[in-house]
């Protein structure tokens, strides 16, 4: 089974219900999967065939849905695409992910137009919303819009039967070294993970899931996109995160679940004084993507009256691991149990499980783990070994089986031979009644080999520096303590909202 194929059953037991909300407008199943048919067949008759790859970079829209819903039921690897990516890195994605096409809008054209003479293979724009802009592009010969393609497409078209070990997506990371790396998920792993999170989080046709995180991002396609629409239930497709239309969405739509990452919550939570009946409807948040503070999801809950259960998850494993039980107790500032089918053990650097309670590397296994990097042999083999995924992340098991995330293993500060996991020097921080935000960082020092560095976010200005150090010392062993507290307006952060550290190190390098 696969996800578009899933969606096509889904349509035929849920037709007239409503699939996604767009700019307060109902689609129902019936149409989307119509669309996403007709879509598809569009693909197969400009020319794409089964294995070509298709870049989408768009932002929150049900262009993305159809588009790729589309891209992987005529049979195509879908390559999902930040658009805040400069040109630089859009090339080199283009280019090592062998894109023949892209799907994409035309605030987006005067990038490719700057790109296009180095991408040989690219034969189509598919343009959504085209306007002036992508009717006088350079590009125009190579230039379909995405209306036409769904025109041109059929609802009789016989699609190539899909492989589960076909690959359905490549998902670049990041990656804070080198060049990214494109992650391989198969039809396999994302039908897989979008079950099983759904059946841990209890998912159903009842409801009604505000997708705010972005769609190009795992975290959402997975449990915001894929996971809703496989059961029947409604997707409320947020353009552009702000608490303001969060909070009239889940009003007016009487919304039922959110899916954010920590940055968000905090965002929610500034806002939320004045609206604090706002999420009432929500049966369910859940947190992911990087560590929830614990005070902060404990102001969370309290404000909100609601449930916030924080999980785990990394694009290698499409992506959930963990998630916080709803029927059992939910245990702050742990990642909680495996979810259905997923396995994940704490080991040594031997591959060894570590006895309960000890720290060690976090490993996965299950039918949600990646089937490789795209055309990086070496690399694949140092992530999967023995059937088990790597994930780089320090973490420790409680004897109920719930995991708590140390940190990044290439993040730990070692000070004067002690190790310091930034995250503790965070929490403790956090719990401080005038910090917003706060991120922990290590750089190098002549006397200790590293030091404790901490950039702070106020909620009132004044001069803190002394008294959130004074706070630290009565709170954190001495070594732990920052050697120096940066206030500082924003936190840099990419658009998943995870925090650029690196880019705090420059700041100190600089300073
Ligand atoms: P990505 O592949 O962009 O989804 O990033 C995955 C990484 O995000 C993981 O390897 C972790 O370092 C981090 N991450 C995800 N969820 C959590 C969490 N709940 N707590 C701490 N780190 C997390």
């Amino acid at each position: 089974m696969n996800i578009s194929d899933q969606l096509s059953i889904t349509a035929r037991d849920f037709a007239a219900k409503t699939a996604y909300i767009f700019q307060d407008q109902e689609t129902t199943y019936q149409q989307l999967d119509g669309a996403v048919t007709r879509f598809a067949s569009g693909l197969r008759k400009i020319g794409l065939q089964e294995g070509d790859h298709v870049a989408l970079m768009l932002g929150n829209s049900p262009h993305f849905v159809i588009g790729m819903y589309g891209a992987l039921r005529s049979g195509l690897t879908v390559i999902p695409i930040n658009p805040l990516y400069t040109p630089d890195e859009l090339t080199y994605i283009l280019m090592n992910g062998d894109v023949k096409a892209v799907i994409t809008m035309d605030l987006f054209i005067e990038k490719f137009e700057k790109i296009d003479a180095y991408l040989p293979m690219m034969e189509h724009y598919i343009v959504a919303e085209t306007s002036d802009v992508a009717r006088k592009s350079a590009l125009q010969n190579k230039m379909i819009a995405f209306t036409d393609v769904v025109e041109t497409g059929s609802l009789q078209e016989q699609f190539p039967i899909i492989d589960d070990d076909d690959v359905a997506v490549i998902l670049y990371t990041s990656g804070t070294t080198g060049n990214p790396k494109g992650a391989m998920l198969t039809h396999r792993n994302l039908y897989s993970n979008a079950k099983d999170s759904a059946d841990y989080l209890g998912i159903q046709t009842s409801d009604k899931v505000i997708a705010a995180l972005p769609m190009f991002h795992v975290f959402c396609l997975t449990v915001s996109l894929n996971a809703p629409l496989m059961n029947g239930g409604t997707v409320i497709i947020v353009p552009k995160f702000s608490p303001a239309e969060v909070f009239r969405l889940a009003i007016k739509w009487q919304a039922t679940v959110f899916a954010g990452v920590p940055t968000m919550y905090n965002y929610l939570l500034q806002a939320g004084e004045l609206h604090k009946e706002d999420l009432r409807s929500l049966r369910l948040c859940i947190s992911g993507g990087a560590s929830m503070p614990v005070a902060l999801l404990q102001q969370f809950e309290a404000t909100f009256d609601c449930i916030v259960s924080e999980g785990f998850g990394l694009s290698e494993a499409s992506p959930v691991t963990c998630f916080n039980p709803l029927d059992k107790p939910r245990k702050p500032g742990s990642i909680g149990q495996n979810i259905v089918n997923v396995e994940n053990k704490v080991v040594d650097e031997f591959g060894e499980e570590v006895e309960v309670g000890q720290v060690g590397e976090l490993i996965v296994r299950g039918p949600n783990v990646m089937k490789g990097y795209y055309k990086m042999p070496e690399e694949t083999e140092h992530a999967l070994r023995d059937g088990w995924l790597y994930t780089g992340d320090m973490a420790r098991m409680d004897e109920e089986g719930y995991f708590y995330i140390v940190d990044r293993k290439k993040d730990m500060i070692l000070v004067g031979g002690y190790n310091v996991y930034p995250r503790e020097v965070e929490e403790v921080l956090y719990r401080h009644p005038n910090v917003t935000e706060v991120a922990v960082i290590g750089v190098p020092d002549p006397n200790v080999g590293e030091a404790v560095q901490a950039f702070v976010v106020l909620k009132e200005d004044g001069a803190f520096e002394e008294e959130l150090l004074a706070y630290s010392r009565e709170r954190l062993a001495k070594y732990k303590v920052p050697s120096s507290i940066h206030l500082i307006d924003e936190l840099p952060k990419n658009t998943t909202g995870k925090i650029l550290r690196r880019n705090l190190r420059e700041k100190i390098v600089q300073s």
